[in-house]
Formats: C-alpha cells, structure tokens, sequence
C-alpha cells in the first residue's frame, strides 16, 4: 500500500508550469506559484485537534471545547489558521480567477498529511471526497466552484474519487460570517439536498471552515443518509471554535 509522501509526488508540476510566486512575484523554482522561500516560510498547524483542527501543544486528544462539546463532524485536517498569506492566495482562488490555486493549496494540504500522519495508508482515507456546494447562480458567475478544484487535486494525489453531484445546494444563502448563531441555523435550513449514495466514510471538502455551521449542516445530511464516518478536509479554519458559533 503506498504512503500518502510516495501519492504526494504525483502533484509535482512540470518545470515549464512553475510560473511566478503568487507571493513575491520571484520566480517559483519547485513548486507552481510559489519560491521556496515564501513555501518555507507558510505558517502550518503542527499538532492540530484531531477533530477542529484548532492548533495544541502536542498532538494527541481533542481539544478542551472538542471535549465539552464535539462538533458533528469526526475528524477534521486542515493545513492553517486562516491568515496571511494564506487569505491572500485562497483569495486568489475565489476572487480573482486564479484556478491553478487549487493546485498550490492542495500540494500544501497533502504535504501537511503526509507530514503529520506519515503512516497513514489508503485504507484508512475517505472512500470519496465530496466538494462543499456552491449555488448553480455563484459557480455560474465564478466559473468553478473552489472546493470541486481542490477536491480534484488531492483527490488526484490520494487516488480518492471526487463525487460533485452527491450535494447541492438548493438556494442561495447570504455569507455566515455576517450572521448571529441563530441566524447562521436559519440561513442554512434547507439549503441543501443530498442525492443517496451507498457511502459509509466520505470526507467533505472545503477551502476555510470559518464558523463550522455549513459543514454541520452538511454532516447532518450525510449521517441522514446513512454515512458512518464523516471527515471535514479544508485548507483552512479560523481560530474560532465551532461550538461557539
Ligand atoms: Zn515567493
Ligand atoms: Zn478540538
């Protein structure tokens, strides 16, 4: 069984497609869009809550909220908090059309695997990888949708199908981030569907997990639809803990 460091060299880029540091505009020497100093310098969480990723000491258990009050969800990876650079280059992503981001943040996600589980084999990885919805109307207007790009990557990379039709969101909702707890639960009711599927691990994917209520939303769904062991991989959370929303 391969490890996910021997996967990881699949997603090496052609010299010829390193383009320029997103970063520092210097030119990229190993890997697409960023130099090897900005790439050294990336900030990672090092030993993450294996179930909010909320960085901690030493790895090992859950962290103190995760104990009093565990999210849906039972896993979750990410690679880091949601700050410079990476605000800048996931706003690459969204805002400014740059879809070969994805591949930049997914080589870092499956380096952060590779790093912090080096033992981790495929059979204990998701079965299929399952891209956070966007409404038809915004995937329209950007063109993709962020979350199905980087699910392609590292699913490429960890030889996981992708599945994009197994959720869909069935009407828009205003930004989370905006909006009370309360209000964060009535903007996602009914906001999304589900078509079933026979899935028993299935690992959602997103590119930031701010307040945690959308990946709630769609755990309840998928736990509704029969799946077992649900995983949150996204390429970053913010500080906040998802029990506070
Ligand atoms: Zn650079
Ligand atoms: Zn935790």
């Amino acid at each position: 069984m391969p490890s996910l460091r021997d996967l990881l060299r699949r997603i090496q880029a052609h010299p010829a497609l390193l383009g320029d540091c997103l970063l520092c505009h210097q030119p990229a020497q190993h890997h697409p869009l960023l130099c090897d100093e900005c790439n050294a310098e990336l900030p990672r969480i090092v030993h993450p809550c294996p179930r909010c990723g909320f960085p901690l000491p030493e790895t090992g258990n859950n962290c103190g909220a995760c104990l009093q009050h565990p999210p849906g969800w039972d896993r979750m990876r990410v690679v880091a908090d949601y700050q410079a650079p990476y605000l800048q280059l996931i706003h690459q992503l969204k805002y400014a059309g740059r879809i070969e981001c994805a591949a930049l943040l997914g080589r870092l996600f499956c380096e952060q695997e590779s790093e912090s589980a080096p033992s981790v084999v495929l059979d204990e990885l998701p079965e299929v990888l399952l891209p956070v919805p966007l409404h038809w109307w915004r995937q329209w207007r950007r063109g993709y949708n962020q979350a199905e790009e980087l699910a392609r990557i590292i699913g490429d990379a960890l030889q996981i199908p992708v599945d994009s039709h197994c959720l869909r969101r069935s009407r828009a909702t205003p930004p989370q981030a905006r909006l009370h707890k309360q209000q964060r639960k009535q903007n996602l009711q009914g906001a999304f569907a589900i078509a079933p599927r026979p899935y028993r691990h299935v690992a959602l994917i997103d590119d930031v997990v701010t307040t945690g209520a959308t990946a709630e939303q769609l755990t309840r769904l998928l736990r509704q639809a029969g799946v077992e062991v649900v995983e949150v991989w996204a390429i970053c959370r913010t500080l906040r803990h998802p029990s506070r929303d």
